[in-house]
């Protein structure tokens, strides 16, 4: 097979995308809509999944909080309705969690990035193994972790937490269900394009008393391209690593950031 054959993911994949209606979310679920895959999404927020819906009518959705067990039940529903089965998860949906020191961080801001960030995966995971050992070409997982799941991140203790925890999740899943011919890597986008790291930058910024462009200023210094990456590099690094040209690629954690050195 040609290069740009094994590069693209299969038409027809079934896809089921968390926290897929707007972000980086949507950005992955744009570019599997474009290699003809059937795309399901949850987001905790309808009228982004309204939106998406009227922008892109082969893509459905379900309203559901991730960190709700019931909820992530309802959506296997949808999935098993609308798609029938399913060849790949990405697991992306995240929140930025508190910014503080560690004696400053409101316990249950702590207890609602953990829920968010990663129990919710572990319930994604379980429901979707069973539907991924029946995937057509082997099943893909994805994890969305972060450069703070690489390096350790002050004053965001709760979210560099669960990202590095998103990792060991990852690698051991890999372990388990590789012989299922189910691969599972972790993908850890750096400072990405978009008004959520402008507010993570605002956030900073108001913490350590500077202006937003200084805070900005000292988060470039410390990327080696010196800029941020795209909504649209995470997602191809997504549909790389569910094409058949990532077949032999699992247990990996994949950066794509620029090559951040310290944050
Ligand atoms: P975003 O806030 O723009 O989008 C996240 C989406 O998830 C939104 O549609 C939101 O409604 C949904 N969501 C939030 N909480 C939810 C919940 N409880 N249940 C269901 N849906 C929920 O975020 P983003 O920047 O697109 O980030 C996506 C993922 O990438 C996250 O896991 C984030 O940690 C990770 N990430 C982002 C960056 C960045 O710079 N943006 C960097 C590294 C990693």
């Amino acid at each position: 097979m040609d290069a740009l054959k094994l590069l693209t993911p299969r038409a027809g994949l079934r896809v089921l995308i968390t926290g897929g209606a707007s972000g980086i979310g949507l950005a992955i679920a744009k570019a599997f809509v474009s290699t003809g895959a059937r795309v399901h999404v949850c987001d905790i927020d309808g009228k982004a999944i309204d939106t998406l819906a009227s922008a892109l009518p082969a893509v459905t959705g379900t309203r559901a909080n991730v960190a709700d067990a019931a909820d992530v039940a309802r959506v296997f529903e949808d999935v098993e309705r609308e798609l029938g089965g399913l060849d790949v998860l990405i697991n992306n949906a995240g929140i930025a969690g508190p910014t503080g020191g560690i004696d400053e961080i409101d316990p249950a801001d702590w207890e609602k990035t953990i829920d968010v960030n990663l129990n919710s995966h572990y319930q994604f995971a379980r429901r979707a193994v069973p539907l991924l050992r029946h995937a057509t070409d082997g099943g893909v997982m994805v994890f969305m972790s972060s450069v703070a799941g690489r390096l350790g991140y002050g004053f965001r203790t709760p979210y560099s937490a669960t990202k590095w925890a998103l990792v060991g999740l990852a690698k051991s899943l890999a372990i388990e269900l590789g012989p299922d011919n189910i691969r599972v890597n972790a993908v850890q986008p750096g400072i990405v394009k978009g008004p959520r790291m402008e507010g993570v930058i605002a956030a900073r910024a108001k913490q350590l008393g500077l202006s937003y462009e200084d805070m900005e200023a000292r988060y470039l210094e410390k990327i080696s391209l010196r800029r941020m990456v795209t909504q649209e590099e995470v997602a191809a690094s997504v549909l790389f690593l569910s094409s058949p040209a990532g077949s032999a690629i699992s247990g990996q954690a994949l950066s794509v950031c620029g090559n951040v050195e310290t944050l």
